[in-house]
């Protein structure tokens, strides 16, 4: 059943969604939240967050997400389960559809849906998740000062981990799974002149090793298939991240890696009244501060944009 078409939806829970909603909720939107599968977005899966500012002890990333939560539904935001897999934005308001067949309407949307990190796939990995496995180098490499940790990956993200690593750590092994790495030049030179970087090529990872927290990395050299242990505290799994933003295709435009394409310096995509906040038009800060900051944008635009249009000469837009 189609219900009366709300003001504004943002579609996501995370620090770009919660954050939106408190700019709007505070301007008199009446924002409507759906938090996707994942509530909290990946910050629930994460342990102390340490680069936030204004926790100055640091926070549990859930707790924190409790505190975005509590402050949007503060001044007046809904914030329902529900996740939007389907949308038709050739209509006006715009029309989406939830996993459990609902469908809704809005004046104007922000789309805050995240981005995913791709995992290797072990039971291990899930298991030692926040326990020394993690995706993010900038969060967590703060937990391993002067140990050895493993990355994985041979782009530039993995690059990136392992020279910010080098920083703090005693050694990073870096495990790329094919004989060279896919990073551009200027990162591979940076990354082999480090001294305190080893790369492994043709090596991938069996296995992770610990029962409460990584203690090992047991590896396979593909080549030869001998097996060998690493010894090292932490991994960071760098193989690449995946944006949420299939439902909003084919309508909005993303570029080659599915990240939607924002107005530089804005937060408008290519739809009239639809706007992208957070992790999933940025491949490159990906961190909670600045989700947050392009949240607060797209509220300011959302609520520009229905200060400004009227429905007429939103007909024309379509
Ligand atoms: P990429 O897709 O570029 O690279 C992923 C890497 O992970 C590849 O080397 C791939 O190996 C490897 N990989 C994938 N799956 C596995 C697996 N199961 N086991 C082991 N290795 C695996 O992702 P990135 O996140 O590195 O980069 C995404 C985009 O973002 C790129 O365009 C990059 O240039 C850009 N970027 C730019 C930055 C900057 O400009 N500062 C920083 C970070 C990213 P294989 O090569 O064998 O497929």
């Amino acid at each position: 059943m189609l219900t009366q078409p709300t003001q504004l939806i943002i579609i996501g829970g995370g620090p770009a969604g919660y954050t939106a909603a408190i700019y709007a909720a505070r301007a008199g939107l009446n924002p409507v939240v759906y938090t996707g599968p994942q509530p909290g977005g990946q910050l629930t899966i994460t342990g102390d967050v340490e680069n936030y500012p204004g926790y100055r002890n640091g926070v549990l990333g859930p707790s924190m997400m409790e505190d975005f939560k509590a402050q949007a539904e503060r001044f007046g935001t809904i914030i329902k389960e529900g996740t939007i897999v389907k949308v038709d934005f050739s209509v006006y308001p715009r029309l989406l559809i939830l996993d459990n067949g609902q469908q809704v309407t809005a004046q104007a949307i922000i789309i805050a849906a995240g981005a995913s990190a791709k995992w290797l796939g072990l039971p291990s990995e899930k298991r030692l998740y926040g326990r020394g496995v993690s995706a993010c180098a900038v969060c967590d490499g703060f937990f391993f000062k002067n140990e050895t940790v493993v990355v994985v990956g041979g782009g530039d993200t993995a690059a990136e981990e392992s020279l910010y690593l080098s920083k703090l750590c005693k050694k990073v092994h870096l495990l790329v799974r094919k004989g060279q790495m896919r990073a551009s030049n200027i990162m591979q030179n940076r990354v082999s002149s480090k001294e305190n970087i080893q790369i492994w090529f043709h090596t991938e990872v069996k296995d992770i090793l610990g029962q409460e927290t990584v203690e090992g990395v047991q590896v396979i050299h593909v080549k030869s298939n001998q097996l060998d242990v690493i010894d090292a505290t932490g991994i960071f799994v760098a193989i690449g991240h995946q944006p949420n933003s299939a439902p909003f295709l084919p309508y909005i435009a993303v570029d080659d890696h599915g990240y939607i394409q924002v107005t530089p310096g804005r937060t408008h995509t290519n739809i009239s009244g639809v706007f992208a906040a957070g992790d999933i038009q940025d491949i490159r800060y990906r961190q909670a501060v600045t989700a947050a900051g392009t949240g607060c944008m797209a509220a300011l635009d959302a609520e520009r944009f229905l200060q400004d249009q009227s429905v007429d000469s939103i007909f024309k837009n379509l």
